[in-house]
């Protein structure tokens, strides 16, 4: 059974409902079985992972770093959950991470959920006063990155300021870190900032 918003609401309060009628002594009484009695069972509802195979991974979303299970089948995620060997969350998510797996799904008008057409999933490049986005390898980007890096260092280091004091810095760059990384991930990030002399250096969470 899918729980949507609506329905969660609903199971809660009848839950709740149920307990009170119990407490105050007129909940119906649970059916007596008589173990000579053939049960008729009811099928359990087959499982989402059941024939899915486990990939391990970081969530993308913060620094925090909480390890998550991804069901893959068909090369398809199924299902993504809280990691419970994970030194970090131990199996738990906030509701950013519990919500990850519709990162890459959305629902159609019957429920299904289908890929988000939305997704970036190539690399787009928009040359300066350019209105159109061309679509770029991956190696291109990282090259050009490098590339027009280390011209602008070459072009803008500075070794002293004006009053002759030692700086070692570079103003013309600036570095914004990303909350999709994880701690470990940001204090290489700050390594190389320094060593590179960027002095104009952020992130969203301040790591
Ligand atoms: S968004 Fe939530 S689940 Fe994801 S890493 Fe941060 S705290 Fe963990």
């Amino acid at each position: 059974m899918k729980i949507s918003r609506r329905n969660f609401l609903w199971v809660s309060g009848a839950a709740i409902t149920a307990s009170l009628a119990a407490k105050l002594g007129c909940a119906p009484k649970e059916p007596v079985v008589d173990p000579g009695e053939e049960q008729v069972g009811v099928e359990p509802e087959e499982l989402r992972v059941q024939y899915a195979s486990t990939v391990t991974q970081i969530c993308s979303i913060c620094g925090v770093g909480c390890g998550v299970l991804c069901y893959v089948e068909d090369g398809k995620i199924t299902a993504v959950e809280g990691d419970p060997d994970h030194p970090i969350n131990e199996g738990a998510l906030c509701s950013k991470g519990s919500a990850l797996y519709n990162m890459y799904y959305i629902y159609d008008e019957k429920g299904n959920a289908i890929q988000n057409p939305q997704r970036m999933t190539k690399v787009l490049y928009r040359a300066p006063k350019a209105t159109d986005w061309v679509e770029k390898s991956l190696d291109w980007a990282i090259d050009e990155i490098a590339k027009r890096t280390k011209a602008t260092r070459d072009e803008y280091f500075k070794e002293k300021n004006a009053a002759g004091q030692t700086v070692n810095r570079c103003e013309a760059l600036a570095w914004v870190g990303s909350a999709m990384c994880t701690n470990e991930e940001n204090y290489l990030f700050r390594k190389l900032v320094a060593a590179t002399g960027i002095v104009n250096n952020d992130h969203c969470a301040r790591l």
